[in-house]
């Protein structure tokens, strides 16, 4: 009777067994497959930003985490500048960019995948303002055997991370994170630096070719005209000879950062010669670009630039202006009219040098059109 009783005992107790085993197995597997699935989802990001936004805001809800968080060193504040300039950083704020490796060094010392408690000294500098961090992951990045980066995964479970289980599909992670990280990174700089005038930080002629491309196919598409200006600085080579060449740069950098700040996120800016910009500016009728152009001329008129030695110098600038109409691209293709565009507005920039400078000039657009087969 006694050793029947046990038997039944055991039974029952190798079933629960069996039972937790399959369940953690299901576990397991389903785990598995949800790493799996971040893993092509993170190998098929193409921009940084996509990177970004698929770690700090998919991976928190698809693990059911409280926080995650993203330390990326930054020495030469490359990361900073691909982020600059669009509303982008601000979609991140777990994203915390460092420019020296000391706090990755701190944070690994051996180079290895911490899981635990998340500790006060984890909290405050990884987790900053996400107060019901209790376990955590920090999955170190590393390329060629240097950390550049750290992956920083919170939950509020104090039993989700600890030391005694090990995360081997979380350090697989770790590494294909910090591949695409810095695959990311070298794709955009290498556009950026195809598509962006170094001294500026204006698109530069190519991109802003490709750019006028792609906007005239939306106007024939929207329907909506497409204003555009070629802007050239007034008697510019006697500030060179006065002032030097690097008051010179310096106010080439400073216009361009004007003409930003004065004109619309969706509008595109490009150095188009030495002392040339080009401006395209989408949706705009014959007499809102006339009015922006208006005001960017008066804006740089009334604006005190410095040289490099911080001398105080007065410029102004000639604008030529032409604008692109659905009729416009309805009647010939487009390389014939991006070419046209240029011509008319360069040639209403030659009336306003010649009428004095320091004016806005409008000339239409006269296609030669020819009707399409
Ligand atoms: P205008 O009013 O007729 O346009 O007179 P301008 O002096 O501006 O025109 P000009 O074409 O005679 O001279 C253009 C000057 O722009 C000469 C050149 O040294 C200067 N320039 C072109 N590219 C750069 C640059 O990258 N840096 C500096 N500092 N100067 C540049
Ligand atoms: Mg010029
Ligand atoms: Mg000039």
């Amino acid at each position: 009777m006694q050793s029947e009783l046990t038997i039944a005992e055991e039974n029952k107790e190798l079933r629960q067994r069996v039972s937790i085993l399959h369940h953690k197995a299901e576990r397991n597997e389903q785990l598995l497959r949800a790493f799996f699935a971040a893993e092509l989802d993170l190998l098929s990001c193409v921009t940084l930003a996509e990177l970004l936004d698929y770690l700090l805001n998919h991976f928190r809800q698809s693990f059911g985490l409280s926080a995650v968080t993203l330390m990326l060193l930054d020495p030469e504040d490359m990361v900073q500048e691909l982020l600059d300039g669009s509303a982008r950083f601000n979609h991140f704020p777990g994203l915390q960019l460092i420019r020296q490796q000391q706090p990755l060094r701190d944070l690994y010392p051996d180079k290895t995948l911490f899981c635990g408690e998340a500790t006060a000294h984890i909290l405050a500098t990884c987790f900053r303002g996400a107060d019901d961090v209790q376990s955590c992951a920090l999955l170190p990045l590393i390329r060629e055997d240097c950390l550049i980066g750290s992956l920083c995964l919170g939950s509020s479970d104090p039993g989700r991370y600890n030391h005694l289980l090990r995360y081997d599909y979380v350090s697989h992670l770790a590494s294909v994170v910090a591949v695409c990280m810095e695959n990311a990174i070298s794709h955009e700089t290498l556009q950026r630096l195809s598509s962006i005038d170094p001294l500026t930080r204006a698109l530069n002629r190519r991109a802003f070719s490709q750019q006028l491309l792609r906007e005239i196919k939306r106007s024939n598409r929207t329907g909506e005209p497409l204003g555009c200006i070629l802007l050239d600085i007034d008697h510019f080579k006697p500030v060179n000879d006065t002032h030097g060449h690097l008051s010179g740069d310096k106010v080439l950098r400073d216009m361009s950062q004007l003409l930003k700040e004065k004109l619309r996120e969706t509008d595109s800016i490009a150095r188009y010669g030495g002392e040339e910009f080009a401006i395209l500016l989408p949706g705009c009728s014959e007499s809102e670009a006339t009015q922006v152009a208006e005001n960017l001329r008066e804006a740089i008129s009334q604006t005190t630039f410095s040289g490099h030695q911080n001398q105080a110098l007065q410029i102004t600038a000639s604008l030529g202006l032409t604008i692109c109409e659905q009729q416009h691209t309805l009647a010939t293709d487009v390389s014939n009219l991006t070419e046209s565009l240029i011509q008319t507005a360069d040639q209403a920039l030659y009336f306003s040098k010649h009428n004095g400078r320091n004016r806005v000039s409008f000339k239409p657009c006269l296609l030669e059109i020819r009707v399409q087969q």
